[in-house]
């Protein structure tokens, strides 16, 4: 699905000087490699407090514990994402509240938020799925109306820009009180193991946050409030700021293999491309379609037998899982989920891909879906 390999290659020189730096330093664990990528990333997004973290999951469950959310308290949010956004809700004993997804851009539908907010809702956690933005200018006014935090979930929208209705451009994950994202490798900003960071323009909100990161405290060996250990490392911080000048070029290359896809498979009634809804600059951390009366499992294993990798982001949603059987949910009524969870299909996408790979790709696709 990625190419991490032939895109390590093109940087290799640089990788290895900012590595070995580190390592020559000797400073392992914060330090100035640390806050240089702390300080590039917020001028990259234009956003006044980067927090480094180790990893995206974290990310979200130090948003949440900084916002002094309890037990009991309730978060509304997508079911048709990556497990991390709902995980951290039900870890914090939160208590998940699932809205559905927009037919279309796959992210959480704004029109169904408001059905779902209580006196005891506290947050919205929008997910910018796929890379792709959701409506940010219709759930932050739902959240000012409702007083409600909104965590920004960036893990695979890093990169992407909205364009807000008052004419305003924002880097995404800087629109909402907090935005968090994932330097896994294979996301569109990917260090060499784990890595995260999370965003804000509140300054107090951004002493809780690194202080939540860093077991509670603000002055060594003063521990206020009960925190947890989340750091990125030197040698991480050192690949993310070799990589970080390069993110805009990384998601050109993406957005022009989403383009090509779009232009071959787009002609199939059969596949649903990616929409695109001109708010924003959809950053295609995934290919994503929609199947209409092709079986998935058939291409699927078709695809294996030519040797072209596809994956399902996500076969089961959530609500379904079994960590949420205990929360007595109830029957859900989130049918754009259901269906999607069946239909979806990714395919490769990276910053390496050739035209002959994604001709090969498409034309693979294509004879399948007319043939059956
Ligand atoms: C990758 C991802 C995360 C978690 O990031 P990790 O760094 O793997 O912990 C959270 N949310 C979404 C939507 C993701 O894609």
């Amino acid at each position: 699905m990625v190419d991490l390999g032939t895109q390590y290659q093109e940087i290799k020189s640089e990788i290895e000087t900012a590595i070995q730096e580190v390592l020559d330093s000797s400073v392992y664990i914060g330090g100035s490699v640390v806050q240089r990528f702390q300080q590039s990333l917020e001028a990259y997004l234009g956003v006044k407090h980067v927090i480094p973290c180790a990893n995206g999951t974290d990310a979200l469950q130090i948003a949440m514990m900084a916002l002094g959310l309890k037990s009991g308290d309730e978060v509304i949010t997508p079911s048709f994402t990556y497990i991390a956004t709902t995980e951290v809700i039900a870890l914090l004993g939160l208590t998940p509240v699932f809205v559905d997804v927009d037919p279309k851009t796959f992210c959480i539908d704004p029109s169904k938020i408001e059905a779902a907010i209580t006196s005891k809702t506290k947050a919205i956690v929008p997910v910018h799925l796929y890379g792709q933005a959701c409506d940010m200018d219709a759930i932050m006014k739902i959240a000012k109306q409702h007083n409600l935090f909104v965590i920004e979930d960036n893990a695979q929208g890093i990169g992407s820009d909205y364009y807000s209705e008052t004419g305003e451009v924002k880097k995404l994950g800087t629109i909402g009180t907090i935005g968090c994202t994932s330097f896994f490798p294979s996301k569109n900003l990917g260090c060499y193991g784990d890595g995260g960071a999370i965003f804000t323009n509140d300054g107090e909100l951004a002493i809780q946050l690194k202080m939540a990161a860093n077991h509670g405290q603000k002055v060594k060996y003063q521990h206020d409030v009960v925190g947890c250990n989340s750091r990125l490392d030197a040698i991480q911080a050192a690949i993310l700021n070799v990589k970080l000048p390069k993110l805009d070029e990384y998601v050109a290359k993406r957005i022009d293999v989403a383009d090509f896809y779009d232009r071959v498979l787009g002609v199939s009634d059969k596949i649903v491309v990616p929409y695109r809804d001109g708010k924003s600059k959809h950053v295609f951390h995934q290919y994503t379609v929609q199947l209409n009366g092709v079986n998935r499992d058939a291409l699927q294993t078709y695809l294996a037998t030519k040797d072209i990798p596809s994956m399902i982001y996500y076969p089961v949603p959530a609500h379904k899982q079994g960590m949420f059987k205990s929360f007595n949910l109830g029957e859900l009524d989130l049918p754009v989920t259901e269906s999607l969870t069946k239909n979806v299909i990714s395919f490769p996408i990276h910053t390496e891909m050739t035209e002959d790979q994604q001709s090969y790709i498409c034309s693979e696709i294509l004879n399948f879906v007319n043939a059956n």
